[in-house]
């Protein structure tokens, strides 16, 4: 049996690990729930602005159907919509002052709104359908898959996309066929109510992203400084508490291996430590030698004395007995009055001078308290190790030997 020394990975340093992990996967949780939460919200107040830009260029072109088109003067640079002649609409009109008006249908509208919405501030619509008027109006690939979705049956579409102009957040929503549309469109036979095609609306989405990598930078550096801060002061609330732990299993360990009465060895730890200096003295051939002590007639000192005086005779001769061994000797109280030392290195007749030196010095010990002052002797039996000794025979070896002593007539040391 091993008494087991401190392990490396020891249960606080398991504990701290364990705490370590579910702190981490708690603050991990929820930093990346903060993160992906601000970053919809980020993404959703471009969706609303593009939905927003949608509905006013529906309502407008609702507005400008509703007239059949508006007409405009045309000067400066404004053009003839061909696209209407092509469906048999003569777009200019010349008034009775002479100067030329020429119409303006919703979709020539969307798209010149487009180009002063791009010059302010980025935005772009696009009006765009599979079956087009105007060729220049053909639908890009993100309208093209937006509008096969309006055809499965989705509403809107959206998308970021990383092309030639940058970032930009695309969204899409179906056009529906209405009244006024059917007087240019209806060659495609189409009914109220069907999808005709849809509006693009493309918005710059650089600063959006430059928002996201600064809340994915802010989002990392608080979640390792609130990891820092709490693994820092959970392993340094661990390490005083483990401090504290330490104190007391050492204290612990000392109180386990320590005979309460005497100071010395207890019979548990020197029966463990005899047996692995018997199997180091088997391996490196080294001698080892056991002695067991008895105090002689300690009933009678009990009996004249009083036990509290016995005890303070057991504890005499057990410092007597630390003193006079090496610090690697293992001296231990086997039984109540009775002693053993486990010797290592020295030879029969070191080991029997050393247990005639302790005996004498016993026996010369003044033991007393204010009532009394007595002298005990000691009977000791030895034993040294041979190559066919095992943990039992050396100590029956060891007993025997003491017994003689007894026999013998007590105070005396026996080799055997
Ligand atoms: P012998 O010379 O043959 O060894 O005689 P003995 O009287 O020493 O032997 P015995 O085994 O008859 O008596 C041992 C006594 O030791 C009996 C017991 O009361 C006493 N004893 C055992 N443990 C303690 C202890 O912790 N304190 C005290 N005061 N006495 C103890
Ligand atoms: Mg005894
Ligand atoms: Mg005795």
């Amino acid at each position: 049996m091993k008494i087991p020394g401190p392990s490396k990975l020891n249960p606080t340093t398991i504990f701290y690990l364990n705490l370590c992990v579910v702190i981490s996967l708690v603050i991990v949780a929820i930093y990346l729930g903060i993160y992906l939460r601000n970053n919809r919200l980020l993404v959703d107040s471009v969706k609303q602005q593009a939905q927003s830009y949608f509905d006013l260029i529906v309502r407008v072109r609702g507005w400008n159907a509703g007239y059949g088109g508006i007409y405009v003067e045309k000067k400066g640079g404004v053009e003839t919509n061909k696209y209407l002649q092509e469906v048999g609409v003569d777009p200019d009109v010349v008034a009775v002052d002479g100067r030329v008006f020429t119409l303006r249908n919703p979709a020539l509208m969307t798209k010149e709104i487009s180009n002063i919405f791009s010059k302010n501030d980025g935005a772009k619509f696009h009006i765009t359908s599979r079956q087009l008027l105007n060729k220049d109006n053909a639908p890009d690939l993100f309208e093209l898959r937006a509008l096969k979705k309006f055809e499965e049956g989705e509403r809107e579409f959206s998308e970021i996309e990383n092309g030639a102009a940058g970032l930009r957040f695309r969204y899409m929503a179906p056009l529906m066929v209405e009244q006024p549309c059917l007087k240019c469109h209806q060659k495609f036979n189409y009914k109220v109510g069907d999808i005709r095609g849809g509006i693009s609306v493309s918005l710059p989405f650089q600063k959006i992203e430059n928002e996201i990598i600064l809340n994915r930078q802010a989002i990392v550096g608080l979640s390792i400084l609130t990891l820092v801060l709490l693994l820092g002061s959970s392993f340094l609330m661990l390490n005083h508490m483990s401090g504290k732990i330490d104190v007391v299993h050492r204290q612990l360990r000392e109180v386990s291996i320590t005979d309460e009465l005497t100071g010395l060895r207890n019979r548990r730890y020197l029966m463990i430590r005899f047996s692995e200096e018997l199997e180091r003295s088997r391996r490196l051939g080294t001698s080892l030698s056991l002695l067991m002590m008895d105090l002689d007639h300690f009933k009678s000192v009990n009996d004249t004395c009083g036990h509290p005086f016995g005890d303070l005779v057991l504890k005499s001769v057990a410092r007597c007995i630390a003193d006079t061994f090496r610090e690697y000797d293992i001296a231990g109280r086997y039984g109540g009055e009775e002693f053993a030392v486990v010797v290592s290195g020295l030879s029969h007749q070191d080991v029997v001078a050393m247990a005639e030196r302790v005996r004498e010095k016993i026996a010369a010990l003044n033991i007393g308290d204010a009532y009394a002052c007595i002298r005990v002797t000691v009977s000791i039996g030895v034993a040294v190790f041979g190559d066919s000794d095992t943990h039992e025979t050396l100590l029956k070896r060891a007993d025997a030997a003491l017994y003689m002593a007894k026999t013998e007539g007590r105070n005396r040391t026996v080799l055997l």
